[in-house]
């Protein structure tokens, strides 16, 4: 899943109880706010009601600027270790993806062509590509085109006319299902209709690829998952599949395919969405994070802590990996770009394997070189901004996975796991955690000669940095507000320091690194010792943005820094 949590789980499964929440942007897809499709109607030859085209789309506001929010990143990444069969495969592979992009138009608006084909302005016509609409996914779902209205919250899952609250009430399991479209029969009552019914000839054809790309297959376990995967898409039965794609752990391409994600369904969140993501694992920072889990157990004795805090033994077998993506499509392509995949969803799955966690990198060197990088140009100061590297954030954000495994799941006096006595701050809290406990990890390894590469300057600034970068949207998400606490707290350390004349930041390394185990003892304090209270009047004093924060902000958002990125992509852009 798109990193999400799964509450019910935290208990049993071994290492990572609380999987990442990603910030601002990444988290887009979930918090849209709800909007409405204009009237439609049913396309004779087609159970699915989609948006009619209004008469003549024409341009409403500046669409240049709209498509400003978007910067252009290419997706590559370096297949020269892949054996002839493996790049042929990235092929059929990209061809399948392709199915889903289509099958997501469907879902989502309706079909691609000819909507796009109609569209003369050109910036108009890629911003709608980019939406798979006409609505605005980074703004709340506006609809950014003259024809049509607010989009409708169940999309093409559900009758437009849809009574929500008898829907609840009436709907059987399978109007309920992940895997079903609710459409009106013949007597106006709804009905049920299975995905692989309703897409069963675009569905037949990505089977019939995976398959293809199965025979092409040198590991054996990602044989047998794309196998599994051709079946799941023709009878909607996915767990096996699922099964298999967390027993691979040798393959260098993965694929991610099918309907798996239910944030487009804006109404009920039962129906998933058609979405691939094609990778390929990068395998240096593979045995890097092996190392570097060997170290835990020294790691989490040497936390800042008293020791009645650090009792529990830290995960070390967390199936953590880095990847490039090459291809997205579908749900995963609209609007904002996930950086990282916590997969599969079923919870079933999930108590019986885990879930396996996939870190995007070059999606996250693109927003670090496209959004990141412009931002701290406005606000760090011009002598610190070489220590901003793409190096230490990646670093900062796998370091930030690892210590999820460090200091305690359960409270040490009685009131149960940390999850259950801090409630709706247990995330936020845990999130914050493995940030501030990442960059413990980060010095420690440093000190110890670990971490070869950059100055630990470059982390410092580079997380400082990626606090703005978070922050930039507010504190609407739980995420935002540990964000907030942690700039705030960072501020009153003095661990950097704003110049009102200038508008710069600037880090000041020593006294960063006692906040950082300041503040890492506070929070193993609040989470080992359940401390609700504690941690409510902490984001009720702390979470706040100050003005300074607030104007630096505005002067951000005033130049027209991206908000996420598009990418160019697909087989004429990897260099075989
Ligand atoms: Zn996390």
């Amino acid at each position: 899943m798109k990193i999400k949590y799964k509450t019910l789980l935290l208990m049993l499964i071994s290492i990572v109880l609380f999987s990442c929440q990603q910030q601002d942007a990444e988290t887009a897809k979930s918090n849209e706010i709800n909007n409405k499709h204009a009237d439609q109607s049913a396309p004779a030859d087609k159970e699915v009601a989609y948006q009619e085209d209004p008469v003549k789309p024409e341009p409403k506001k500046d669409h240049a600027k709209l498509l400003g929010k978007y910067a252009k990143f290419r997706l590559t990444s370096d297949l020269t270790h892949l054996s002839d069969a493996q790049k042929k495969m990235l092929y059929v592979l990209i061809d399948a993806a392709k199915i889903m992009d289509e099958l997501f138009w469907l879902q989502s608006y309706g079909p691609k062509e000819p909507f796009l084909a109609s569209i003369e302005n050109q910036s108009l016509r890629k911003f709608s590509d980019i939406n798979y609409g006409p609505w605005d996914r980074l703004d709340g779902d506006k609809p950014f085109m003259e024809g049509y209205g607010e989009k409708f919250l169940g999309a093409n899952f559900y009758p437009k006319d849809l009574d929500k609250a008898a829907f609840e009430k009436e709907a059987t399991e399978t109007m309920k299902s992940l895997y079903t479209h609710v459409v009106r029969d013949e007597n106006d009552a709804l009905k049920a209709v299975p995905y692989h019914e309703v897409y069963a000839e675009q569905l037949q054809k990505a089977a019939a690829l995976l398959n293809e790309a199965a025979a092409l297959a040198e590991d054996e376990g990602f044989k047998k998952y794309l196998e599994l995967r051709a079946k799941a898409l023709l009878d909607d039965e996915f767990k096996a599949s699922d099964l298999a794609w967390m027993d691979m752990k040798t393959n260098k391409i993965d694929v991610v395919i099918g309907p798996i994600e239910t944030y487009e369904d804006q109404l009920f969140g039962y129906k998933a969405a058609y979405e691939a993501y094609v990778l390929i694992k990068d395998l240096v920072w593979s045995e890097k994070l092996a190392k570097f889990a060997a170290f835990l157990p020294q790691l989490q004795a040497e936390l800042p802590v008293a020791d009645e805090y650090k009792t529990e033994t830290p995960g070390t077998d967390s199936d953590l990996n880095a990847y490039d993506a090459i291809y997205y499509a579908g749900h995963s392509n609209a609007g904002s770009k996930t950086i990282a995949i916590n997969l599969p969803n079923d919870e079933s799955v999930q108590l019986e394997k885990g879930t396996r966690r996939l870190q995007l990198k070059n999606v996250m060197q693109a927003k670090f070189e496209k959004i990141l990088m412009p931002i701290a140009d406005e606000l760090v100061v011009p002598e610190q901004r070489k220590h901003i590297t793409f190096n230490a954030f990646f670093a900062n954000t796998m370091f930030h996975e690892v210590a999820h495994g460090l200091g305690v799941k359960n409270t040490i006096n009685d009131k149960g796991t940390v999850r259950t006595a801090l409630k709706e701050y247990a995330s936020a809290i845990e999130e914050g955690k493995a940030d501030i406990l990442g960059l413990y990890m980060v010095e420690k390894l440093h000190k110890m000669g670990e971490l070869e590469e950059g100055e630990m300057m470059d982390y410092y600034t580079t997380f400082m940095a990626g606090i703005f970068r978070s922050v930039r949207f507010g504190s609407s998400s739980a995420h935002g507000v540990a964000n907030l606490l942690r700039f705030n707290y960072f501020s009153e350390q003095g661990a950097f320091n704003f110049n009102p004349e200038t508008g710069h930041y600037a880090v000041n390394a020593e006294k960063m690194s006692a906040a950082v185990a300041s503040l890492s003892e506070k929070i193993l304090t609040l989470q080992g010792n359940g401390d609700y209270e504690g941690v409510a009047l902490w984001f009720k004093e702390k979470g706040q943005i100050n003005q300074e924060l607030a104007d630096a902000l505005a002067r951000i958002n005033s130049k027209g820094i991206p908000v996420d990125v598009d990418f160019e992509q697909g087989v004429k852009y990897l260099a075989f």
